[in-house]
């Protein structure tokens, strides 16, 4: 494990370079990233520490170390918390035990190290789902690999309780995904998937007019993707004993409304390494700490996340939001590093969350009071014209 960290500050000190080389020429982001040949919003990311990781580079990643082996198609069925063994039973159906110095729980929404512990009196455990549910459709790239539409924009389609949004791939497609409820009107159970295609036109085409174009799949894509559900999952704490801990969404499964449930794992992944590392690579030293540090940050996200899916859902078409959007980008401007939105806090940098979240808190009391101020700036502005024409 302690391979990863140099690695994890390398990637920070050339990030802050690349940034700090950007601004003393006073080169703009979308310059820079045109000249790198990347987005905009990739290069934000890289700046910024979170960048977006697949599978497949951490596959990639994790065969090059000389002492790592990876096993395909291993079920964990059951894992010894006591002795941190892990029985798993292969296709063919043999067993087979490992047993290491730390049992690291990421597997998934639905762990089942997580359900080991969870048999253990005195550990926590809620999950909750959301009214919604999800399918996800596609917009194809331009014949010339191109993007359909502005591929540096979160496009949503807010319809009261129900939305679209389409979100940029690399390949010039977007990933449109429906949230709807799962019952009621512009529910799932409204449109089921056996609905005549016309039944399936008509619907789009009334709620959904200037993204049909876009969609020539769209009648397959809604009929052949699964409708998946949303679940937040959150338990106490994070590991078992000096052997076994949870991360990722073995943790902290949340919705995915701020774009951070990967982040988050990641994240996880990068403090508990940095912990061991500085504990000398003894579990026992760091689980009962690492669970104190990660949890109020994953809980913190789980309820962002969810007060963002009501935010994308119902109040992003609102003037008012909008205003106060612009408000926090003019105030983000002229004080950089001392106001900062809530959304780059989150996405941009690695504040933990439930910091990010308190600061946030406090700039809401000042943006209030800045409101205020200026209501009562008017008003007396008004009662002083009004007294002088008298
Ligand atoms: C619609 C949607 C959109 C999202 N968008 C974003 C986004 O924009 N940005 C972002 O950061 N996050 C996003 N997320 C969240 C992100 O996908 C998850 O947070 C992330 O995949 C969690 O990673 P993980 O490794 O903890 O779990 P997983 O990715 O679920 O991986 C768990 C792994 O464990 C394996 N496994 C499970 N059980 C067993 C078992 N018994 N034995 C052996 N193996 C097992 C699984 O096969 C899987 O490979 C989104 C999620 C959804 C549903």
């Amino acid at each position: 494990m302690g391979d990863r960290a140099p690695s994890t500050r390398r990637d920070a000190r050339l990030a802050a370079r690349l940034r700090r080389h950007r601004l003393d020429r006073g080169i703009t982001q979308a310059a820079m990233a045109a000249r790198l040949g990347i987005s905009a919003s990739y290069l934000n990311l890289i700046e910024h520490g979170r960048r977006p990781l697949g599978a497949e580079l951490l596959l990639r990643a994790a065969g090059e170390l000389p002492d790592v082996r990876l096993h395909f198609r291993h079920r964990l069925e059951d894992v010894d918390l006591d002795a941190g063994e892990a029985i798993f039973v292969r296709e063919d159906g043999t067993h087979v035990t490992a047993r290491g110095t730390l049992l690291v729980g990421a597997d998934g929404a639905f762990s089942a190290v997580r359900a080991r512990m969870q048999r253990n009196p005195g550990f926590d455990y809620s999950q909750s789902y959301l009214e919604a549910g999800y399918k996800e459709l596609t917009i194809p790239a331009t014949e010339d690999g191109g993007f359909r539409l502005d591929e540096h924009a979160l496009h949503i389609w807010p319809r009261g309780g129900s939305m679209m949004i389409a979100l940029p791939n690399r390949d010039g497609t977007f990933t449109c995904t429906l949230f709807w409820p799962m019952e009621g009107d512009h529910s799932f159970a409204g449109l089921p998937e056996s609905s005549s295609d016309d039944e399936i036109m008509g619907f789009f085409r009334r709620e959904y007019g200037d993204a049909v174009p876009l969609m020539p799949t769209l009648l397959e894509d809604y009929r052949e993707n699964p409708t998946s559900t949303l679940v937040t999952i959150r338990c106490d704490p994070w590991h078992w004993g000096d052997r076994v801990v949870l991360v990722g969404d073995a943790a902290h499964a949340i919705v995915p409304f701020y774009g951070q449930g990967m982040n988050a794992a990641f994240e996880d992944v990068r403090i508990l390494d940095e912990m061991l590392e500085a504990a000398g690579d003894d579990p026992a030293k760091v689980l009962p700490a690492f669970s104190r540090r990660r949890k109020p940050a994953g809980d913190a996200i789980a309820d962002l996340a969810l007060a963002n899916f009501v935010e994308m859902r119902d109040r992003v078409a609102s003037p008012l939001f909008l205003a106060r959007k612009k408000l926090e980008k003019v105030l983000s401007g002229v004080l950089p590093g001392t106001f900062e939105p809530l959304y780059d806090l989150v996405s941009f940098s690695n504040t933990p969350y439930h910091e990010a979240r308190e600061k946030a808190r406090r700039q809401d009391r000042i943006l209030a009071g800045i409101g205020i101020g200026l209501v009562a700036v008017v008003v007396i502005g008004v009662v002083a014209g009004v007294a002088a024409a008298i």
